[in-house]
């Protein structure tokens, strides 16, 4: 490839769900996205998840339950080197899916495209990404088709990142590639107001800062892994989730004081509208709840031991009050009996009670705003839902409610935050598709049938060159190693 033509692109993630390389169909939609980004000049690098669900031949956890069926001892090495397999398999199925079409792709593994791990099989973290070869690929115009969720260890061993890891994968290549987005593909147009099957007049966001939708991914929502936003958010890369199955522009998320200053407009940044404190709500169950009243101060030894007792049976806790003379929690329903035993074990009689879920009402703008929980509690009671236990931060107020009232509980505070209705205006990124020198005139005049997939150039041009494609001459003596623990 000649020298100046290849560095021109700017990197582009393309991150593919399970469900999205599952058919022949979504794959065929799959190639449809990587054209596009071709076609309006980036340099896409796709990430793929296992194909399909439980019960598909190669989905994760039908691999889980292969070995599941002779043992239960399986070693974490042995199992991660199995579940690695799936998307293995997506990757070189839809890097084939690929060529075929015409278009140039060549598949790694986590390992060939340089993702090193530590060792803590089954949740492995990324250490640092050495990309050479996935530049190597792009400098020859080859779209190259990473594996996600799976890396190795310096000592060679396959890893995996924990389940949704290959949002993971996509957001740390993101970061180590520098590129000017990462896309999210799945099979939801983005993140949502709250779970659509639960509230149906859930609407699509069209902007979300990082904090609230990692607060929304640890309260239940499942749209996206909170570990790549945090890797997202860290490293400065806008993340985008969206559906393969259109071509509207999804969720944008980013900084909001970030996209304001970048924007070089006036905006509001959307964590600040006062008009607009709660964003989303969320759910996620079951869960147990766990009243101690027969314990003493809280600096009392024993009280203290209870905390490491239920730590060492690797309990965790959530929505925590401790006072003295009482300690209550939610845990997940699943430990109910591990904790009884321990808590029995330390001589106390507590109440836990299964059959809750925990609804939140999740929103950056909160924070010093008074009467928040004022209108929750509002609107729980005029549903006649009973709230058992609270817990807030500066970005959501939860309540655990009876598993019975949920439903009504999410719609309560959807219609009480009005979530129905359009508040987020079109974000200066999504709205702008301004040309960059990084393109040629002819794509910039072939992009106009191509703004579906609105991605604001200009932040690449303020990152470094060594954000674009580079030819191997261009990148000579530069020391890609992207580093930092993941
Ligand atoms: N296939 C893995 C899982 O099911 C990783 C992923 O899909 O992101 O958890
Ligand atoms: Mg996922």
């Amino acid at each position: 490839m000649e020298k100046g033509q290849a560095q021109e692109r700017p990197v582009l993630i393309q991150k593919f769900g399970g469900t999205s390389v599952a058919t022949a169909e979504t794959r065929a939609q799959v190639t449809g996205h990587v054209r596009q980004a071709l076609q309006q000049g980036y340099a896409p690098v796709v990430v793929v998840s296992a194909m399909g669900r439980a019960g598909a031949p190669y989905a994760t956890d039908t691999l889980l339950s292969l070995v599941q069926d002779i043992a239960r001892d399986t070693s974490p090495r042995s199992l991660d080197l199995l579940l690695s397999c799936g998307e293995t398999i997506s990757a070189v199925i839809m890097a084939e899916t690929l060529r075929v079409a015409g278009i140039p792709a060549v598949p790694f593994t986590g390992a060939q495209a340089g993702i090193i791990t530590d060792n803590q099989f089954g949740s492995a973290r990324i250490l640092r990404i050495q990309p050479e070869r996935i530049w190597q690929a792009l400098s020859q115009g080859i779209v190259p088709v990473v594996a996600g969720f799976q890396g190795v260890t310096e000592s060679g061993e396959i890893t995996t990142l924990g389940r949704g890891g290959s949002d993971t994968t996509a957001a740390a290549l993101g970061v180590a590639l520098r590129a000017v987005e990462v896309q999210i593909f799945t099979d939801v147009n983005g993140v949502m107001t709250a779970d659509p099957r639960i509230e149906p007049d859930a609407r699509t966001l069209r902007t979300i800062s990082y904090r609230e939708v990692m607060e929304m991914a640890q309260l239940g929502a499942k749209v996206i892994h909170p570990r790549a936003v945090e890797i997202a958010m860290e490293g400065r890369v806008p993340l985008r989730v969206l559906a393969t199955g259109s071509r509207a522009p999804g969720t944008l998320i980013v900084d909001a004081r970030e996209m304001a200053k970048r924007s070089g407009e006036p905006v509001t940044p959307v964590e600040i509208r006062s008009d607009r404190v709660v964003r989303a709500v969320t759910q996620m169950g079951e869960m147990a709840r766990v009243v101690l009243t027969d314990v003493g101060g809280t600096t009392d030894p024993q009280t203290l031991e209870i905390f490491t007792s239920l730590a060492a049976g690797g309990i965790s806790l959530d929505m925590i009050q401790v006072e003295p003379g009482r300690i209550a929690f939610a845990i997940d329903a699943s430990r109910v009996g591990l904790a009884r035993s321990i808590l029995l074990g330390l001589g106390h009689r507590p109440a836990i009670e299964s059959g809750f879920v925990k609804v939140s009402a999740v929103g950056g703008g909160m924070q010093g705003v008074p009467g928040v929980m004022a209108r929750i509690l509002r609107a729980l009671a005029d549903a006649n839902v009973t709230v058992y236990h609270t817990s807030d931060s500066h970005v959501n107020i939860s309540c655990l409610v009876r598993s019975g009232d949920m439903a009504m509980a999410v719609r309560a505070l959807h219609r009480e935050f009005l979530l129905d209705a359009e508040d987020d205006p079109p974000s200066p990124m999504a709205q702008t598709v301004r040309p960059t020198a990084a393109l040629t005139r002819d794509d910039r005049e072939k992009r106009n049938g191509y703004s579906q997939v609105p991605v604001r150039i200009e932040a690449a041009q303020a990152r470094e060159q060594a954000g674009r494609v580079g030819t191997s001459s261009t990148r000579e003596g530069s020391d890609e190693h992207a580093t930092g623990v993941w």
